[in-house]
This record gives C-alpha cells, structure tokens and sequence, in this order.
C-alpha cells in the first residue's frame, strides 16, 4: 500500500498511476470519487449551498469504481462518467461537495473495501489517505508544489488543448480550492506526520516520477525489513 497525498497541480495523479504500474500494483484515485458524487448532486440539482441536502442526496450513492492504473473506469448507476468528472461545473462545486461528513464516511468505507477485496498492492491517492483512511499505510508521500508552479502547469495544459486560459485566473482558482480543502473542518488537505514530503515546483514530470519512486522503493525496504537502511 501506497498512500499519495497533496493538492492538485503537483503531478500527482500521474505520478501515482506510473507508481502502480512499475509495482504491478491498483490504483484508486479518491479525487474521482469526490467528483462522481459532485455529478451526481448536479444531475439532481441539490443546493450546493445546503450539507443535509448533499448528505440526503448521496446516501447509497450507486458508485462503481476501477482500479486499472493504465484506464480510469467511473461508474453511477452503471454508467460511465469517467469523462464527465474532469468537467469545469464539476471542479467548480466538489470542494462544497467533500466537505460533506456523510458523503466522507460513505466514500471512506468503500476506499477501505477496495484495498482490502484484494491481497494485490495499491497505490491510493488523495488528500487524507496518509491522515485518516490509511494512517498505518507503510509508505506515505506527501507531494506539493508552489500555487505559482502548479497554476503554471495547469495554465500551460490549458494553451496546449486549445481552451482559453488566463494564468491569474488559473492561480486564484488553485488558491481558493487550496484554501477549501486545508482549512475545511472534516479532513483538512495536511501531510501526515510520517509522511515523505516532496516538492515538485522545480522537477520535470518525469523527474518526480523517479523521485517518488525512489522514495517509496526505500520506504517499501523499510517497511519490509522492520530497520532503517543507511
Ligand atoms: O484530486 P482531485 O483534484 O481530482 O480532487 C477533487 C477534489 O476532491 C479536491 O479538491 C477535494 O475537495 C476532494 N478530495 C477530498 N479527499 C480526497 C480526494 C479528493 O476531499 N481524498
């Protein structure tokens, strides 16, 4: 087990599925977990404004989720919403969304069934993984970046699928969903305090890949022989 915590922009989900193929590992990203239930809210137009009506509405949510690192599969109700959940409506409402207690504990409950239906490894991903779904995980990785370096990225992505894209937009809108998801009561985005903290503001996509994989091959050693190696 793998638990990848750290807010959007760092390279994280990317890093976290090459993690999962190089180990033969699953991989889960709770992110689209969040973003599903946000679907769902908006497809039955609950209030975002209103939590007891989030938490009524998505009570037995009917999720199904992949573990495939090499192809995302999200499901509601049997249907595919694996493209729907990158939307701008949908990255716009899922902080107000995860905040939700209910829907937490719900979305929680069913990360833990995931990892342990299987014996297989699994690299999850997320923001509370290290902190509150799998605190004993043997390997913790806390990836972050500037705001400045991951708006970059975000506004360079942007430019490159041709959607229009203005770099102070971009960084206040990734400071405000940082702002949501650190200081919001149920889970705040924090490192665990055994995690391996990383930043990714100066390293190439690439270049954190192998960091990180460095890093979690070591912890993976440690966690195997019980010692600290030199
Ligand atoms: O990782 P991604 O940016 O897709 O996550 C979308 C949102 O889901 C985050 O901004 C956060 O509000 C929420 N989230 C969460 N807990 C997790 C994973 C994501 O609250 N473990």
């Amino acid at each position: 087990m793998v638990a990848m915590d750290g807010p959007s922009g760092t390279g994280k989900s990317t890093v976290a599925r090459r993690l999962a193929e190089n180990l033969g590992a699953r991989y889960l990203d709770t992110g689209a977990m969040y973003r599903a239930a946000t679907v769902w809210v908006l497809d039955h137009d609950v209030d975002l404004t209103d939590p007891a009506a989030i938490a009524d509405s998505t009570d037995g949510l009917p999720l199904a989720m992949g573990c495939d690192p090499l192809g995302e599969q999200v499901e509601l109700d049997g249907v595919s919403v694996t493209r729907r959940i990158r939307e701008d409506d949908v990255t716009a409402a899922v902080s107000a969304v995860s905040a939700v207690p209910e829907l937490r504990e719900q979305l929680v409950d069913y990360q833990r069934a995931i990892a342990e239906d299987d014996a297989s490894p699994i690299v999850v991903e997320g923001r509370d993984i290290g902190t509150v779904v799998f605190p004993d995980a043997p390997v913790k990785v806390y990836l972050t970046a500037s705001a400045e370096a991951r708006a970059q990225r975000r506004h360079a992505q942007n430019t490159e699928l041709g959607l229009p894209s203005e770099y102070d937009e971009v960084l206040a809108s990734v400071q405000r969903r940082d702002g949501l998801d650190s200081t919001r009561k149920v889970s705040p985005l924090r490192p665990a305090e055994d995690a391996i903290e990383l930043d990714s503001s100066e390293m190439t996509l690439e270049e954190t890949v192998a960091a990180v994989a460095e890093v979690a091959d070591r912890a993976l050693q440690v966690s195997r022989s019980g010692e600290v190696t030199p």
